[in-house]
C-alpha cells in the first residue's frame, strides 16, 4: 500500500520550528517509502485563520525544501486541499452518522443561541441554528498503538457527546480531521504530542463510519531551556525569524532533524539522510531547543 502521510497546519500565525519538525518527519517517511506527502491547510477556525498565514506557512515549507505532492498551490490536478471549500462534504458525513444512529442534531433558541430547545434526528426545519452532536458510546475502552509510545487505552467513562458540525456550517477540527484523513487515504498520521487527547474521539469517528483508521505517531513537544512547551517566552520561533536573520535552510532541516532522532553524525544535509529515517528511533522524551546548538550546526553548514 502506498504510505501517504500529511502536514495538517491552521494557518492561524507563522510555522513555528515545532511545526517545521513534524512536517520533516512527514517529508522524510514519504520520501523514504516513496509515498506522498499531503499539504491540508486546516482553516476551520474562521476568525482566527488567515490567507496570509498560509501563504508564509507555503513560503516557509518550500524554504525548507519540503515540497509536497497534492494540496494548494503544487500545481497538477490536486487540491487544494483547504477544510473551508469542503464544508458540504463535512455536512454529508455528519448527516450520515445522525442517520446511523451514531450521532443527533441539537436545536438552539434564536433569540439565545446558547439555550438548548431540544434534541432530534430529524432534520429541524423550524429555522431554529442546530448543530451536529456525535454521541459517545457509554462504558467502552478506546485503544490504538501509537508508532512510539505503544499501547495508549482511553475510556470513554469521562467522554462527553461532543459537536462535530457547529451552526455555522463548519466542523470541528476532530470530525473534519478523521473525514479528510479518510477520504485522503492517509496511511500514517504523525504529530505533535499535543494531539494524543483528541485520537479516542477520532478512533470513535472511524469505528461509527466503519473506517479503518491510519496508524498514528505522537511526536514529543519541543521544550525551551525552562523545560516548559517553547513559546516566543524563549526567543524566536518561527521559521520565518530564522530565514530572516540569515540562517541557511538546511541547517535549520539539519538541527530540527537531529533534534531527538539518534543519527551518528550531526551534520548532514536531509536529503542524504532519507534512507535511513526511521521514525521508531525518534526519542519518546520532550527535546529542549538550543539555540546555542542551532547556530553552531548553522556555522558548520556556512564553512
Ligand atoms: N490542524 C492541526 C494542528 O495544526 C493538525 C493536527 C493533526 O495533525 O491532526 O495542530
Amino acid at each position: 500500500m502506498e504510505v501517504r502521510v500529511r502536514f495538517a497546519p491552521s494557518p492561524t500565525g507563522y510555522l513555528h520550528v515545532g511545526g517545521a519538525r513534524t512536517a520533516l518527519f512527514n517529508w522524510l517517511f514519504a520520501r523514504k517509502h516513496g509515498g506522498k506527502f499531503i499539504l491540508r491547510i486546516e482553516d476551520t477556525d474562521i476568525e482566527r485563520s488567515t490567507r496570509e498565514s498560509e501563504q508564509m506557512i507555503m513560503n516557509d515549507l518550500k524554504w525548507l525544501g519540503l515540497y509536497w505532492d497534492e494540496g494548494p498551490d503544487c500545481g497538477g490536478d490536486y487540491g487544494p486541499y483547504r477544510q473551508s471549500e469542503r464544508l458540504e462534504l463535512y455536512k454529508k458525513y455528519a448527516y450520515e452518522l445522525v442517520e446511523k444512529g451514531h450521532a443527533y442534531f441539537a436545536v438552539y433558541d434564536r433569540e439565545d443561541p446558547k439555550k438548548l430547545l431540544y434534541t432530534t434526528t430529524e432534520l429541524p426545519s423550524d429555522g431554529n441554528p442546530f448543530t451536529v452532536v456525535f454521541k459517545v458510546p457509554e462504558g467502552r475502552t478506546v485503544a490504538f498503538h501509537d508508532m512510539l509510545k505503544g499501547e495508549i487505552e482511553f475510556s470513554t467513562e469521562h467522554m462527553d457527546d461532543f459537536i462535530i458540525l457547529k451552526s455555522n456550517g463548519f466542523p470541528v477540527y476532530n470530525f473534519a480531521v478523521v473525514v479528510d484523513d479518510h477520504l485522503m487515504n492517509i496511511t500514517h498520521v504523525l504529530r505533535g504530542e499535543d494531539h494524543i487527547s483528541n485520537t479516542p474521539k477520532q478512533l470513535l469517528l472511524y469505528e461509527a463510519f466503519g473506517w479503518t483508521p491510519p496508524q498514528f505517531m505522537h511526536i514529543p513537544l519541543i521544550l525551551g531551556s525552562d523545560r516548559t512547551p517553547l513559546s516566543k517566552r524563549h526567543g524566536a520561533t518561527a521559521v520565518e525569524h530564522f530565514r530572516r536573520e540569515g540562517y541557511l535552510s538546511k541547517a535549520l532541516v539539519n538541527y530540527l532533524a537531529i533534534l531527538g532522532w539518534s543519527v551518528e553524525e550531526e551534520i548532514f544535509d536531509y536529503m542524504e539522510k532519507i534512507k535511513d529515517f526511521e521514525p521508531e528511533q525518534i526519542s519518546n522524551k520532550n527535546v529542549v531547543f538550543d539555540y546555542q546548538k542551532l547556530e553552531w550546526v548553522n556555522g558548520k553548514h556556512l564553512r
